[in-house]
């Protein structure tokens, strides 16, 4: 044999045949060879590194033996047909578990691909000594043929796209394996992936057009990407309009992209596209040897949907949007196991402020993660990732599961304070949410106006009429509704004042920039009157300064939130907060006292000044 038994192995492993479950195609085969032979066994058997495993097998039981003494790996390391009369009287195989068995007749051909790997044999058995004809010989040599020619067939249908008949993912993969052995390791090289059309082009031209559509454009686009860029190209089809391509060696990135841009302003010259699309061309750049094939696929897709959101035709990999979408990636798959985990996720309570008392009325929940590997990540990164898939329904479940728990903690201790507890978008869309919210507060015998749900005006406008509807129910079950974020989303007047909402709460980056000028200022009066004329309480967010806090006071804004008054704080930190500010002492640091609702025993030990939170705003 030319080839060792380690490439041996990989040939096999390639063809991606071991234990994959029994076919018609081959049993039809092994059947015929059975009866050929009038024998009762007959098996399409492959060689592993330590058994034969069977393809195909008649009148046996189990799927594998062992490859030592297996006659059939004898086949497999010499290549050649082995015919043995009787086992009992072959010196090797006498002693071997097939002969003890009780099997005596062997007669196994060679299965051997183009390439000359050796992967088992067809073999037929029987338990009585018997001869065999040339005839016989002859039919087993073509009935090993057919397997192989199946064996093949099988392997290239599983590499080519069924309609186009162009190399597929899995063919990429393979080739991708392939030149990281045949090419020198360290070779720079570049994949470019590109895509006919986006999502909605798709949608509209299939619905229009018919899928076929899709054909002609990506043969047309193919054809057309060979002629200009260079036939030696290879194309792999990924989906119905990406293909991907390996640039030749020593392609310089700069210029291939001004190649590239050149073959899409050629585009019109094309044919007849009836549809416009917008392809775009994602680029990535990798170092054989030391770039995963996965991850260059991966890379390209991300600089192909970059290009799409942009709008530009070309985008090209870099390696800090690369470990941006990594990050974002590890943060989805790490959040539901935080879900789960009581050491990972925990709430803060950041305290809010009666700006003409100075009492602390309530507090508004803060979600916290911290990751076993990242550490403490913030809600500002983490929340929108989560936002965009369903797990943000488990989120906010367990979000007001925990703060209405706390609530009920803190009613019974006697410290009357509000709940305030975001809420995003998807909950609004949730049938039983409203249902799930005042069965929760049944349970903790919690009056519903004690709770405040914060939404944002960008999440109430995302699915108007639902969103609507939901917060109405909430409305009527006598759940308070904050208006989150004011001033950075939509801010019709004409839906403020359809909204059934009791407060606004002005963003900080309005309240933070008021010391900053007249302008900043009137912006932030304007929004205080109009707020109340709309019957809205007015709530500050991100209260720094003692200035900023007196000039809301002076413009009627009702309540404030800020680092000024606390900081977002564990619950007993609160607590403990509340009864210093009850005992008079102000808070460190600041010049500024809170009252707070009296408490009905006696103030704990104050507890040390929390660690500042590191900045976070959003
Ligand atoms: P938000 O609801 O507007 O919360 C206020 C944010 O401002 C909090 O950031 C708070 O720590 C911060 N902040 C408060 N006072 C000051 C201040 O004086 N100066 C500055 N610079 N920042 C201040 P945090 O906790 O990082 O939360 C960021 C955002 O993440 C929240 O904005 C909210 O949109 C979202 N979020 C937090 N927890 C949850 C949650 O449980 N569910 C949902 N859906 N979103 C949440
Ligand atoms: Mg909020
Ligand atoms: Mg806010």
């Amino acid at each position: 044999m030319t080839h060792n038994e380690t490439e041996r192995l990989l040939a096999l492993r390639k063809l991606d045949l071991l234990d994959t479950a029994p076919s018609e195609a081959f049993d039809r085969i092994t059947r015929m060879a059975a009866r050929v032979f009038g024998l009762p066994i007959a098996a399409v058997s492959l060689t592993d590194s330590d058994r034969q495993w069977f393809k195909s097998r008649v009148g046996v039981s189990h799927t594998s033996i062992p490859r030592l003494k297996a006659p059939c790996a004898g086949v497999t390391d010499c290549g050649d047909m082995l015919v043995i009369n009787d086992l009992q009287e072959d010196a090797f195989f006498r002693d071997s578990p097939l002969a003890r068995s009780g099997i005596r007749f062997y007669a196994g051909a060679p299965l051997i691909t183009s390439d000359g790997y050796s992967l088992g044999a067809m073999c037929v058995l029987g338990p009585e000594p018997r001869a065999i004809s040339g005839t016989e010989r002859d039919a087993l040599i073509d009935l090993a043929a057919m397997v192989m020619s199946q064996i093949e067939l099988q392997h290239t249908l599983g590499r080519v796209d069924p309609l186009s008949g162009m190399p597929n993912r899995k063919q990429f993969i393979e080739d991708f394996a392939d030149l990281q052995m045949d090419r020198p390791q360290g070779e720079q090289r570049v994949a470019v992936l590109v895509n006919m059309a986006n999502q909605e082009q798709l949608n509209n031209a299939a619905r229009v057009m018919g899928a076929s559509y899709f054909d002609d454009l990506m043969n047309e686009a193919i054809r057309s990407y060979r002629a200009v860029m260079g036939e030696e190209h290879k194309v792999y089809q990924l989906a119905a309009t990406q293909f991907i391509t390996i640039a030749p060696p020593a392609t310089d990135e700069a210029r291939y992209s001004a190649r590239l841009a050149h073959w899409l302003d050629s585009r019109s010259a094309w044919g007849t596209s009836r549809f416009v699309t917008t392809p775009a061309i994602g680029i990535a750049p990798f170092v054989l040897g030391r770039t995963d094939c996965l991850d260059v696929l991966r890379i390209a897709q991300n600089a192909m949907q970059d290009a799409h959101r942009t709008g530009l035709p070309i985008g090209s990999y870099s390696s800090e949007q690369d470990a941006a979408y990594r990050r974002r990636f590890t943060l989805l798959n790490a959040f539901d196991a935080a879900l789960h985990d009581t050491r990972q996720l925990r709430l803060v309570y950041q305290p809010r402020i009666d700006l003409g008392t100075g009492a602390c009325i309530g507090a508004e929940a803060l979600l916290r993660w911290r990751h076993p590997e990242l550490g403490d990540v913030p809600p500002g990164e983490f929340m929108p990732v989560v936002e965009q898939t369903s797990m943000v329904r488990a989120a906010t479940s367990w979000v007001i599961r925990e703060a209405v728990r706390q609530l009920a903690v803190w009613h019974a201790a006697g410290l009357q304070l509000q709940m305030s507890v975001n809420v995003s978008s998807a909950n609004l869309l949730e049938a039983d949410f409203v249902s799930t919210v005042t069965a929760l507060l049944n349970q903790h015998r919690v009056a519903p106006g004690w709770l405040e749900l914060e939404v944002t005006e960008s999440a109430i406008m995302e699915n108007q009429g639902t969103a609507l509807a939901t917060l109405a129910a909430l409305d009527q079950a006598g759940v308070r509704l904050a208006i989150d974020d004011f001033g950075t989303g939509y801010s019709s007047l004409a839906y403020l004042q359809s909204m059934p909402a009791h407060v606004v709460k002005i963003d900080q980056s309005f309240v933070r920039n008021m010391a900053g000028g007249e302008r900043n200022r009137t912006l932030v009066n304007t929004m205080i009157s109009l707020s109340h004329e709309l019957g809205f309480r007015v709530v500050a967010e991100g209260i720094e300064t003692d200035d900023v806090r007196q000039l809301l006071h002076e413009q009627g804004c009702d309540e404030g939130q800020g680092y000024l008054f606390a900081r977002p704080l564990a619950p007993e930190e609160l607590f403990a907060w509340c009864a210093r500010a009850q005992a008079g002492q102000p808070a460190a640091r600041t010049p500024w006292a809170p009252i707070c609702p009296p408490l009905p025993f006696p103030a704990p030990e104050p507890v040390p000044e929390p660690e500042p939170e590191p900045h976070t705003a959003t």
